[in-house]
């Protein structure tokens, strides 16, 4: 049995794993990377790429400390996908600089006086009619159009410009052979012939951080989980759209954002109030829903022969009261272990906030850059591949 060193362990390999095993390996740490099915997982995957700037929770009536977090992300990650941050993301897809909201022509005095607010100066833009986004640029459309400063990215290609840059510090876990010891308030991971023990062991699985904990003998930090229903449109109309609809409620009545599959073909993957009030329908129950309100904001729009898929998905979060949505990166000590921290980004956008809260810890647990572990001693584990986007896994 050989013993390996290293800074950090992490286990799981969405968003948050791959993150922070990017910022740690470039700030000096050994890190490594266990998955144990494929790269990007579960909810990253299945995640419409938008990079948040908070307008949509401040249109909820609240900008909390949590929402003024989120207004620097653009940026930030505008400033990483020109390789300026501490995670360079050059090389990945953006598949639109900008990110429309509508509102109706009976709300649109309300959205104004709204918008016009000084604390959203400077984050949204009144659009006129000749810039809008061209699925909305027809005569019968009645209403406004906003322009947010969110981005939104090709989620496929993040997680594979992520993975590349660190490539020979991810390895796949087979849990049949592999597994969790506690010992003395610390915790190691023990693999065929040979036990990691790791300076801190960082809990990154997403909904797979509940079993984790629970291995560990641990009671919490207790998750929840956040279902939702999204709806997948595989169409002929050839223009994309990145916009969210607004109705009354001050959530998104519909959340747009378009793809392509792998054979070439258009994709418009439908979120929002849409996905969260049907995620106990029928399939065919919300389809049919998806399919009204298409032809109820877009009268005018033909998308030809469509196909229509559902994801039922659990999004993963630290416990709130009431099963309230968490606004901040969240980051915890396992309880009752002193080298293990259990994190949730709660959105992909706040990944890179996640990461600094995880390099604070480290500093107060006073763990530096030490260890330089043999990583050719874990190739017998082999590398997890990529998670497919579900416009290609539903359709096959
Ligand atoms: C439908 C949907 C749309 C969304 N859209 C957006 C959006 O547009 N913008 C935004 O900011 N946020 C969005 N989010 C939220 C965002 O996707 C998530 O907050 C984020 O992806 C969570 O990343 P994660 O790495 O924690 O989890 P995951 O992406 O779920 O990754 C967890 C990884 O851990 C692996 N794993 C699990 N258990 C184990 C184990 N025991 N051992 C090893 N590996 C394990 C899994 O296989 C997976 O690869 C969306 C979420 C959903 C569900």
């Amino acid at each position: 049995m050989q013993d390996l060193q290293t800074d950090i362990a992490i286990i799981g390999g969405g968003i948050a794993g791959l993150w922070a095993l990017n910022q740690l390996r470039n700030s000096g740490y050994s890190a490594i990377l266990f998955e144990q099915e494929s790269l990007g997982g579960y909810q990253t995957i299945a995640s419409q790429g938008m990079i948040h700037g908070g307008v949509k929770y401040a249109l909820g009536g609240s900008l909390s400390g949590g929402s003024e977090a989120i207004s620097a992300m653009p940026d930030l990650w505008r400033r990483c996908l020109q390789g300026e941050g501490k995670v360079d993301l050059r090389g990945t897809r953006v598949l639109s600089e900008d990110f429309f909201l509508w509102s109706g022509a009976s709300l649109t005095s309300r959205f104004t006086s709204f918008f016009a607010s000084k604390m959203l100066r400077g984050r949204v833009e009144k659009l006129q009619a000749e810039n809008y986004p061209l699925p909305l640029r027809d005569p019968q459309f009645r209403g406004q159009v906003y322009r947010l400063v969110d981005l939104v990215l090709d989620v496929p290609s993040l997680v594979e410009v992520l993975a590349q840059r660190h490539r020979e510090a991810i390895f796949k876990i087979d849990w049949q052979q592999a597994k969790l010891e506690r010992d003395n308030g610390k915790a190691s991971l023990l693999l065929p012939g040979c036990r990691i023990s790791p300076e801190c062991l960082l809990l990154t699985a997403g909904t797979g951080n509940e079993t984790l904990i629970e291995q560990l003998g641990a009671p919490g930090p207790a998750m929840q989980r956040r279902p939702l229903q999204q709806v997948i449109v595989k169409h002929q109309y050839p223009e994309v759209l990145y916009a969210h609809a607004m109705g009354s409620n001050p959530s998104p009545r519909l959340t747009i954002s378009s793809h392509r599959s792998s054979d070439g073909q258009a994709i418009w993957y439908l979120g929002g109030d849409l996905a969260t009030e049907g995620v106990n329908d029928e399939p065919a129950v919300l389809i049919a829903k998806a399919k009204r309100e298409l032809s109820q904001l877009f009268p005018w729009l033909d998308f030809g022969e469509s196909q229509w898929r559902t994801l039922k998905i659990d999004r993963a979060e630290p416990k709130q009261s009431n099963l309230l949505k968490p606004d901040q990166a969240f980051v915890a000590p396992v309880v009752g272990l002193d080298n293990v921290l259990a994190a949730w980004p709660t959105k992909l956008t706040l990944s890179p906030n996640l990461a600094d809260a995880i390099e604070t810890k480290l500093a107060a647990l006073n763990i530096q850059p030490r260890h330089q572990p043999e990583l050719s001693l874990l190739s017998d584990l082999g590398r997890p591949g990529f998670a497919p986007a579900p416009w290609d896994s539903l359709f096959a």
